[in-house]
C-alpha cells in the first residue's frame, strides 16, 4: 500500500540531536477516572498514537490521545522529529492539561509524531517512565510508545543491565530500546524485528525514527492497533476513536504480528510490511469488548457497543429474573443494560446518575470519606427505582467492594429487590499483560462462592454471563478449549504466551528499580 504524496516539504536526514523538554514542573492532576475509591475497577493499559508526514502532527496527536484518555489517565506524553531534531513533552497527568496549550504544542514541530498516554502497569508513576521513550542509537533517534506489558521484561532487563545497559526508567519497554540498540544488525528494521523476537508478551507498539514511522503488533494480537488515514497520511492508534476525533479514515486493523513501516521516497510516503513471526492463531483481549474500548470503536471490524449490547442480551437469556426495571452501573454497565433490557423486554431505566465533575480531590484515605465519596460520584435516582424490583447491570466484577456499596445505595433509594449481573464471566486469574488486576488474593471470584459473593455484596441474586454466552455473544458457537479465539486467561488461566517473568524458578523482583523518586 502507498499513501499519497502530502504536499509539505520532504523530511531531511539532520542532526540527531535531541531537543527534549521534559517537563519536572508538571503537577499530577486528579483524573475523574471512575468510582474507583478502592481499587475495585480495572484500569487501562495505555493508549498509542502515532502519524506520520501531517504539517500538524504534534496537535493531531494530542487529539488522538485525547480520544485515548479511557485507556490511561496518570501521564501523556508526544515526540515528534521535524526533520533535523527530535522533540518530546511528556507530562504527568492527563492530555488536555498538558497538550490543549498552543506553546506546548509549538515546541513540538514536525510532520511526524508518536504519542502515548498511560496508566503504569510495570514500573511506577514518574516521569521518567512517561513514553514515548526516546533513546540515541548509533544511527540516530529513537522514540518507541508501547500499550501492553512483556512477560519476560524482567529477564530482558537483568541480562541487558549484566551486559552493561543503563536503563533510566523502571518501564519494561526500555528493555526495546536496549535491544534495538545492542543489536548486530545492519539496517534499522532488521535490529527492530531482532528485539521484537527477543520479547514476549502483549504489545501494540508505534516507533518513530529520523526516516520512519513503524507499527508493531505482539504476534498473537493481544492488544489492538489500527491503521488509519488523513489527507494521504498513515496514523496508527489504539482504537478507532482516535481516528474519529481527528476526521480520519479507518483503513484496516495492524494484523498479529504485524510489522509496518511508512517511510518518504521521492516524496512519496512509502509502506514496507514485515511479517517476522511464524503464523499463530490470534488471541486478541476479549477485555477490550467488555471494558477497555470506548464503546464508539471498532475492534477487529466489530462495534464494541454491540458486543456490549449482546453481552446484555445474552446475560438476559441465562439469568433473568422477574422484575420492574433494568438499572445500569453507569458508564460501563450501560450498553450491555440496553442490551439485556431489549432482549428480555424489561424497561431501562437510568438508577444511577454518575456525577462526572467529582476528581480524586475530594478521596481523602479515611475509611469514612472513602464511603462519602462514593455518593459524592454516584446517587441514586429515587423517581426510578423507589418501590421497584431493580436488576443491576455492571460490566464485570473485580474486588466487590463497589458493587456493595452500589447495592446498598439502590436499597438506601427504596428499590425493594436488587439482582446483580456482571456482562462477563467470573475474574478468577491475574493479567500479565498490561491490565491492572489485582493477584488472586485480590479477586473476589477467585476466593469465594457464588452465594459468598452474593451475600458480601448484598444483592438479592447475583449472575455472571457463562464462558460460552460469551463466545455466543461474539457469534462463536462457544469456546473451544482446543482453539479459543480469544485472550480470556483472566477468566480461564489458559495464557497465550510465555510466562518467562512469573514461571522462572529463580524469583525476581516485583519491581524493576530500587530508585524510590518522587512523581
Ligand atoms: S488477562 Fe488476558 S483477557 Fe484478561 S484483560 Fe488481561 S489480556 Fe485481556
Amino acid at each position: 500500500m502507498t499513501f499519497t504524496t502530502y504536499s509539505g516539504a520532504v523530511e531531511k536526514r539532520g542532526a540527531m540531536d535531541c531537543q527534549q523538554s521534559l517537563s519536572s514542573d508538571a503537577s499530577p492532576n486528579d483524573p475523574d477516572t471512575d468510582f474507583d475509591l478502592d481499587g475495585d475497577t480495572l484500569r487501562e493499559e495505555c493508549g498509542v498514537f502515532g502519524i506520520f508526514g501531517h504539517p500538524e502532527a504534534a496537535a493531531i496527536t494530542a487529539l488522538g490521545l485525547h480520544a485515548l484518555q479511557h485507556r490511561g489517565q496518570e501521564a501523556a506524553g508526544i515526540v515528534t522529529f521535524d526533520g533535523h531534531r527530535f522533540h518530546s513533552e511528556r507530562r504527568l497527568g492527563l492530555v488536555g492539561d498538558a497538550f490543549s496549550r498552543r506553546e506546548v504544542i509549538e515546541r513540538l514541530p514536525g510532520s511526524a509524531a508518536v504519542g502515548h498516554t498511560r496508566y503504569s502497569t510495570t514500573g511506577g508513576t514518574i516521569l521518567r517512565n512517561v513514553q514515548p521513550l526516546f533513546a540515541e542509537l548509533h544511527a540516530g533517534g529513537f522514540a518507541v510508545a508501547h500499550n501492553g506489558n512483556l512477560t519476560n521484561g524482567l529477564t530482558l532487563r537483568r541480562e541487558l543491565v549484566g551486559r552493561g545497559a543503563l536503563m533510566q526508567s523502571t518501564s519494561d519497554t526500555e528493555a526495546i530500546l536496549h535491544l534495538v540498540a545492542q543489536s548486530r544488525r545492519g539496517r534499522f528494521i532488521e535490529r527492530y524485528i531482532e528485539a521484537l523476537r527477543a520479547i514476549e508478551g502483549a504489545y501494540a507498539l508505534v516507533s518513530l525514527t529520523n526516516k520512519k514511522l513503524v507499527g508493531a503488533r505482539d504476534p498473537r494480537g493481544i492488544r489492538p492497533l489500527v491503521l488509519g488515514e488523513l489527507d494521504g497520511c498513515p496514523i496508527l492508534a489504539s482504537e478507532t476513536c482516535a481516528l474519529d476525533i481527528i476526521g480520519a479514515k479507518y483503513v484496516r486493523d495492524i494484523e498479529p504480528g504485524e510489522v509496518i513501516v511508512f517511510h518518504r521516497k521521492d516524496d512519496v510516503i512509502q509502506t514496507e510490511i514485515h511479517k517476522p513471526f511464524p503464523p499463530m492463531p490470534p488471541r486478541p483481549c476479549i477485555f477490550e469488548y467488555i471494558y477497555f474500548s470506548r464503546p464508539d470503536s471498532i475492534v477487529a471490524g466489530r462495534s464494541v457497543y454491540e458486543v456490549r449490547k449482546a453481552f446484555g442480551a445474552q446475560l438476559a437469556r441465562e439469568s433473568h429474573v422477574d422484575v420492574d426495571v433494568v438499572v445500569p452501573v453507569p458508564d460501563s454497565g450501560v450498553p450491555a443494560a440496553l442490551g439485556y433490557s431489549r432482549f428480555s423486554g424489561v424497561p431501562y431505566e437510568l438508577g444511577i446518575i454518575r456525577n462526572h465533575y467529582v476528581g480524586r480531590t475530594f478521596i481523602q484515605p479515611a475509611q469514612s470519606v472513602r464511603e462519602l465519596g462514593v455518593r459524592m460520584k454516584h446517587s441514586a435516582n429515587r423517581a426510578a427505582i423507589a418501590g421497584k424490583r431493580i436488576i443491576l447491570i455492571d460490566d464485570s466484577l473485580v474486588r466487590g467492594t463497589t458493587s456493595r456499596k452500589i447495592v446498598r445505595m439502590m436499597r438506601d433509594a427504596g428499590a425493594t429487590e436488587v439482582h446483580f449481573r456482571l456482562a462477563s464471566p467470573p475474574i478468577i486469574h491475574p493479567d500479565y499483560y498490561g491490565i491492572d488486576l489485582p493477584d488472586r488474593n485480590g479477586l473476589l471470584a477467585a476466593t469465594h462462592s457464588l452465594e459468598e459473593m452474593r451475600e458480601m455484596i448484598g444483592a438479592d441474586s447475583l449472575a455472571f454471563l457463562s464462558i460460552d454466552g460469551m463466545y455466543r455473544a461474539m457469534g462463536e458457537p462457544g469456546r473451544d478449549p482446543a482453539n479459543p479465539k480469544y485472550a480470556d486467561h483472566c477468566f480461564t488461566g489458559a495464557y497465550p504466551t510465555s510466562l518467562t517473568d512469573h514461571t522462572d524458578i529463580e524469583p525476581q523482583p516485583h519491581q524493576l528499580s530500587l530508585l524510590a523518586e518522587a512523581s
